[in-house]
C-alpha cells in the first residue's frame, strides 16, 4: 500500500538507481533525476486529498461487511437553516446519523446541537473554525482547535466527541501527529455525494445511488438546500433496497465519545 512512508522510500530507492544510471551510462541526462521527484510529489498531494488512502493516517472510511448497512454523516452544521429540516426527515424515517460539526458554529446553536444529541444522533468533530488555511496551522494549533471543538460540545451536550472528520477531508503529516496526540478516530467516506456541487436533486441522488454499498459511508452537508430535498427520497430508495441506516459508531464498532 502507498503510505507517506514507503513513498518516502520509493523516492530514495529511485533517486538512487537514478544515480547509479548517470554513473553506468554518464549520457543519461541530469533532468531525469526529475521523474522521480514528481512522481513523489504527486503522490504526496493525492495523498492529503484523498482520505480513502490512508496515505498519512489510516482514516475509517466503511465497514467491511455484506449485509446490506449504510451510515449517513453530515458536515459542516450545525446551522439553522437546514439541520432541523434534516433532522425532522431523519425522525420521520427513525433514522439515526452522525453530524461533524464545526465548533464556532455552535455558539447561538446550543439548542440544536442539544436536539441532534437527544434525538440519537452522533456528534462528531469536524474542527473549530474549518479555517480554509486550516492544513497550513501545524499540529499544535490543529490539536488546539480540535480540543477548543470538543470542549464547546462539552459544555452543552456534556460529552465528548471523538470521532473526526478533517475539514475539506485533506489529511497532511501535521494533522496526522494532532489526531494521534489528541487520540481521535479519524473518519472518511467512501460515497462523496458532492451535494455542495450537485446541480439538482436529481443529480445529486443518482450519484449516491451509484455508491450504494453494504457498510458504506456517506458524505453529506446539513448546510445545503438540495440535501434535504434529495434526502426524503434517498431513504426511501435505501428502503426499498433493503438497506438499513445504522450510527456510525455502531456501523464501525467504535466509541463516539471520550
Ligand atoms: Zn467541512
Amino acid at each position: 500500500m502507498l503510505t507517506h512512508r514507503t513513498a518516502n522510500i520509493s523516492l530514495l530507492v529511485m533517486l538512487a538507481a537514478v544515480w547509479l544510471g548517470h554513473n553506468l551510462w554518464p549520457v543519461l541526462p541530469w533532468w531525469v533525476i526529475l521523474f522521480p521527484v514528481i512522481l513523489y510529489l504527486a503522490a504526496l498531494v493525492w495523498g492529503a486529498v484523498n482520505i480513502q488512502s490512508n496515505f498519512y493516517i489510516p482514516a475509517l472510511c466503511a465497514a467491511r461487511t455484506n449485509e446490506k448497512v449504510i451510515a449517513i454523516t453530515f458536515d459542516d452544521g450545525p446551522l439553522l437553516k437546514h439541520t432541523p429540516e434534516i433532522l425532522d426527515i431523519l425522525q420521520q424515517e427513525q433514522a439515526s446519523a452522525a453530524f461533524f460539526c464545526i465548533g464556532n458554529r455552535i455558539g447561538g446553536n446550543e439548542a440544536l446541537l442539544r436536539r441532534i444529541d437527544a434525538e440519537g444522533h452522533v456528534i462528531g468533530n469536524h474542527s473549530f473554525s474549518h479555517h480554509f488555511w486550516f492544513d497550513m496551522l501545524g499540529s499544535g494549533k490543529m490539536l488546539a482547535e480540535l480540543k477548543q471543538m470538543d470542549d464547546v460540545v462539552e459544555s452543552v451536550t456534556a460529552k465528548r466527541p471523538r470521532l473526526f472528520r478533517p475539514p475539506y477531508g485533506v489529511t497532511n503529516p501535521d494533522l496526522a501527529k494532532a489526531i494521534t496526540k489528541g487520540g481521535y478516530t479519524p473518519i472518511g467516506w467512501n460515497i462523496r455525494s458532492l451535494d455542495t456541487v450537485a446541480k439538482d436533486k436529481d443529480q445529486l441522488l443518482e450519484r449516491i445511488k451509484k455508491g450504494i454499498k453494504p457498510g458504506a459511508v456517506l458524505l453529506l452537508h446539513d448546510s445545503m438546500e438540495v440535501t434535504v430535498q434529495a434526502l426524503p427520497l434517498l431513504l426511501q430508495h435505501l428502503k426499498k433496497e433493503g438497506y438499513r441506516i445504522e450510527r456510525i459508531d455502531k456501523l464501525l464498532n467504535i466509541p463516539a465519545y471520550a
